[in-house]
């Protein structure tokens, strides 16, 4: 294995956070002070195409990686943290009965006579804040209050 390869690695599996090339080049700098950026961001195009990583485009420009853990394979949703970029699979089906609503079926239907198209497979993101998030926000709030 290349040292650029080690490197990036050792980094993402730290957890299963999503983070840019940046992010991942400060975070090894100072264990790999030989690895450059650019050599961090043909890494990750490489293992992306190995399919050892996953890159996920979070809509602001910026390209965020973490690693292929298989977990979220079999999950048709995914919880997404926008502050600290943790992923949770979540389980879609247990999510729309709880929001008691039968707008997927029409999605369904809609795509099956508008476009012909059969559905197989959807993936579904929520962005939004995650638990630890969540607390940490109302500690600060609270902290400020008093
Ligand atoms: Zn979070």
């Amino acid at each position: 294995m290349t040292v650029p390869r080690q490197a990036v690695l050792e980094v993402l599996s730290a957890d299963d956070r999503y983070r840019s090339a940046e992010e991942i080049f400060f975070q090894l700098h100072e264990q790999y002070p030989a690895v450059g950026l650019t050599s961090v961001y043909r890494t990750l195009t490489l293992l992306a195409q190995m399919g050892l990583v996953e890159r996920f485009d979070m809509g602001d420009g910026k390209a965020r990686f973490r690693l292929r853990t298989g977990a979220e394979e079999g999950s048709s949703c995914r919880l997404i943290c926008t502050n600290c970029m943790k992923v949770e699979p979540c389980d879609q089906e247990a999510v729309e009965d709880q929001a008691a609503s039968g707008s997927m079926d029409d999605v369904t239907r809609s795509l099956e006579t508008e476009y012909g198209f059969q559905l197989r497979r959807r993936v579904v993101e929520y962005y939004g804040l995650c638990v630890d998030c969540r607390r940490r926000n109302e500690e600060k709030r609270s902290q400020e209050e008093n």
